[in-house]
């Protein structure tokens, strides 16, 4: 099963902490058929080098909008978007279509409209329920209006609607994390998506930072903060199934369960990034073996728009006219990711399964002292071919994943 992202590069305003790849632009100056008639454009040129409508074609499974605030599209053309891409695609009758969505673009007129194009899940940016935490955050709604839009999908009778929550704030209690947290559960929503703030490189909060201008929250603060979420949700029945998620059983996020368990998705858009097996038996510009390939899209807005008009679909490299970046990825690095990607769901992941898969012994017996120590300190449990991090010892993921390439 495979996935299918797009990426739509603009917000109306930037973010201080954001670093995808979003303009801040007004709706109005937005060419939304241009920018859909690109996408088209590529996908075309997609589909032909991946030969979708071979016996080998990928099931696609979810399709996701993201940004960016895919919600601020005019919903006909993401419709006309995903009506292509069916006939490109082998597209799931019951696959799952996801619209990124903010408060400040949402509302029952819109969800609907998003539903007749063609969405069954939004996903919506609240990201916190406090006015000054949405100013610190640089956010443009305030409490209200994130609650309003939450309700308003539910209303519109959106099939299944999450919404995002951000915790370890400056001064941000445990308590006040647990607090949104539980409200948003009360609200009916069947997922929910809690990160912790994360302060990268090259953002205006990186800048800060990097000067000593920016408040910062305690690291025992934000680890309680992280295990009150855990408890309440659990509490409300949101199943803690992956380290920054939750969802009622059956209301997990498939098209982050395909990219957690390491499944091919196709990028389309500016700045987006794919990831496919390589089916073609081609080598790395090294010249050594590549397993799967993967790649970016030129990242600002009317390059990637102009370079879909003379692009090629007999490769996926720097020569196609879109790709700005082409990776090979070996076995081993592969099995490395689905390691680290694997680490961070509940399932933990099958390494017998996915060396076959990739056709190499995960059993190193480096990697198997090293499982052995971690398992003594509780970092990580084996159940037969699977490893899994208990969620006691989530807090360690990163490092626990890091200590097993
Ligand atoms: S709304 Fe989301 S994508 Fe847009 S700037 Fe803010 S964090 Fe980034």
């Amino acid at each position: 099963m495979a996935s299918i992202y797009i990426h739509f590069p603009w917000c109306l305003a930037k973010c201080p902490y954001c670093d995808f790849v979003s303009y801040a632009t007004e709706r109005d100056d937005i060419d939304h058929a241009g920018y859909a008639d690109a996408i088209i454009r590529e996908a075309e040129a997609r589909a032909r080098y991946l030969e979708t409508d071979g016996s080998d074609a990928r099931r696609i499974g979810s399709v996701f909008f993201g940004g960016g605030t895919p919600s601020l599209w005019d919903p006909r053309e993401l419709g006309r978007v995903l009506e292509r891409l069916r006939g490109l695609f082998a597209i799931d009758g019951d696959a799952e279509i996801t619209v990124e969505c903010n408060p400040t673009s949402l509302d029952g007129d819109r969800a609907r409209a998003l539903v007749d194009a063609g969405a069954n899940r939004l996903s919506i940016g609240t990201q916190s329920l406090r006015q000054e935490q949405l100013r610190y955050l640089g956010r443009l709604h305030d409490p209200a209006g994130a609650q309003a839009a939450v309700a308003a999908a539910i209303e519109a009778g959106v099939p299944r609607v999450s919404t995002d929550l951000i915790f370890g704030l400056p001064n941000q209690t445990p308590e006040d994390a647990r607090d949104q947290a539980e409200t948003l559960a009360s609200a009916g929503l069947r997922h929910l998506s809690c990160y912790q703030l994360t302060i990268e490189p090259g953002t205006q909060f990186g800048e800060r930072k990097k000067r000593g201008l920016l408040p910062m929250a305690d690291e025992g603060a934000v680890a309680d903060s992280f295990l009150a979420i855990d408890e309440a949700l659990e509490r409300h029945g949101l199943r803690h199934y992956e380290i920054s998620n939750y969802a009622a059983p059956g209301h997990e996020a498939r098209h982050n369960l395909a990219y957690w368990r390491g499944d091919e998705y196709v990028g389309l858009g500016c700045g987006a990034f794919g990831y496919v097996r390589n089916r073609r038996g081609e080598n790395g510009e090294d010249g050594s073996r590549s397993t799967g390939v993967r790649w970016r899209n030129a990242i600002v807005p009317k390059d990637y728009v102009a370079r879909t008009k003379s692009m090629r679909s007999d490769a996926i490299d720097e020569g196609d006219g879109v790709t700005v970046m082409r990776e090979d990825l070996s076995s081993e690095s592969l099995l490395r990711e689905r390691i680290m990607l694997g680490l961070r769901i509940a399932e933990g992941v099958d390494l017998a399964r996915a060396a076959d898969d990739l056709g190499i012994d995960p059993w190193t017996p480096e990697r198997l002292r090293t499982i052995d120590a971690l398992a003594e300190r509780g970092r990580v449990v084996r159940e037969g071919d699977v490893l899994r991090v208990p969620r006691a010892a989530w807090l360690f993921t990163d490092d626990t994943a890091s200590r097993l390439f």
